[in-house]
């Protein structure tokens, strides 16, 4: 067969390009390499619609309200605020057959999902979800199911699921990224073994235990190295969600699906998610602003005029702050010697050196008494105005 031939066979083979004529090909130009097809992940064109992938924790009436941790009568309201504006709540199912083309959804809708497996998603949220009529799809960890104290049990998880629940994966030991790091460190052969462990035999455990299949992952504190990409497509995972706030279209990379993490004390997050307005400009500077857990300054989005300003942040919602782990690093400058009042739990760093990016970047990280880092990272980024403040190169 000559090399044309077989081309030509392969269009003919291809059906996603068959109906697309090959090319005219001068005369003895080389016969070009057969397209590769389109990958698993390929995205779809965007049909408009925009979907609000909400994240939930734990509720709780009596304890105080974290960011991960929501008043159940909260929880009830913003679930009454979603029926009032109208707005759709649809099954994790309906939601990956629109992604993948084999449904549509109306324009705007929202998905509901509850990350770890905690008892309360049992004893509190069940009974107002069902009251609603609203889908909701449980993010389970292996290491937690019956994991005893505050963790859900089997049997609740497959009352749940018998009643509708969609059962998605979040690994099996909920790793934080210093173990990524540990891991990665011991070299490339540990490090795949890890992560085959995490995103794959959670997935086994749960099918199995639960009798579902899975093909949703939930990125444990949101954390993607590239390494997982491969893995993810290998264990057949369809769609995996982060933390970063957005609104899902249909052209989304599904290994990075946007997802609001909604924080029992920080309302502006569920207005946010629940806000059409801006539907597709999660990246604009005003869909960002409004998107830190916890208040910091320049905000996020904000464009200052100063290429040193103040960076701060005010970590005074944070229970059980452990003061001497609080960290901020700032792109280009890695770790910096920013200041912490154990009084206010203000944060702050005076920039000493010129910012020279028109986007600056901050990462504030801290461990709770425990020894726990927060689920929901605190990360954002200021704009900085390069005419308010124009500085020659060499300043
Ligand atoms: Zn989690």
């Amino acid at each position: 067969m000559t090399h044309s031939a077989a081309f030509a066979l392969f269009l003919t083979t291809a059906g996603w390009l068959s109906a697309q004529p090959a090319a005219p090909q001068p005369s003895g130009a080389a016969v070009p390499a057969a397209p590769a097809p389109p990958p698993a992940h390929a995205p779809l064109p965007d049909d408009g619609v925009r979907v609000a992938v909400l994240g939930y924790h734990e509720f709780n009436e009596k304890e105080s309200e974290t960011a991960m941790r929501m008043h159940t009568s909260k929880f009830r309201k913003q679930m009454e605020t979603i029926r009032q504006l109208g707005i759709p709540v649809v099954s994790m199912q309906d939601f990956l057959a629109w992604k993948h083309g084999s449904k549509t959804l109306p324009p705007h809708c929202i998905v509901i999902t509850i990350d770890d497996g905690w008892r309360s998603v049992y004893t509190d949220a069940f009974a107002i979800l069902k009251e609603f009529h609203y889908p909701f799809t449980l993010f389970l960890y292996k290491q937690y199911v019956d994991g005893g104290g505050k963790a859900l049990t089997s049997d609740m998880v497959t009352e749940m699921e018998k009643a509708g629940a969609y059962i998605g994966c979040h690994s099996v030991t909920h790793p934080y990224p210093a173990v990524f790091r540990t891991h990665k460190k011991r070299g490339p052969a540990d490090y795949e073994k890890f992560l085959r462990v995490e995103m794959g035999e959670s997935k086994d455990f749960l099918a199995s235990h639960f009798g579902v299949k899975i093909v949703t992952y939930a990125y444990p504190g949101g954390y993607i190295t590239d390494e997982m990409l491969p893995l993810a497509d290998e264990f057949g995972y369809t769609d995996l969600f982060t933390v970063i706030p957005g609104k899902v279209s249909r052209n989304t990379d599904s290994h990075r699906v946007m997802r609001y993490m909604i924080l029992g004390n920080y309302d502006k997050v569920f207005e946010m998610a629940t806000s059409f307005r801006e539907s597709g400009a999660a990246t604009s500077p005003a869909a960002l602003a409004q998107t830190t857990p916890y208040p910091v300054s320049p905000d996020a989005g904000a464009v200052v005029n100063s290429r040193m300003p103040i960076i701060a942040a005010d970590l005074s919602k944070v229970t059980d702050l452990n003061p001497a782990t609080v960290i901020m690093k700032v792109a280009g400058f890695g770790e910096v010697p920013a200041t912490f009042d154990p009084a206010t739990k203000h944060l702050s760093w005076q920039v000493n050196r010129k910012l020279r990016q028109a986007t600056c970047q901050v990462a504030v990280t801290w461990k709770d008494k425990a020894g726990k880092a927060p689920e929901t990272p605190l990360r954002w980024a200021f704009q900085i105005d390069r005419n308010a403040e124009y500085l020659p190169d060499g300043d």
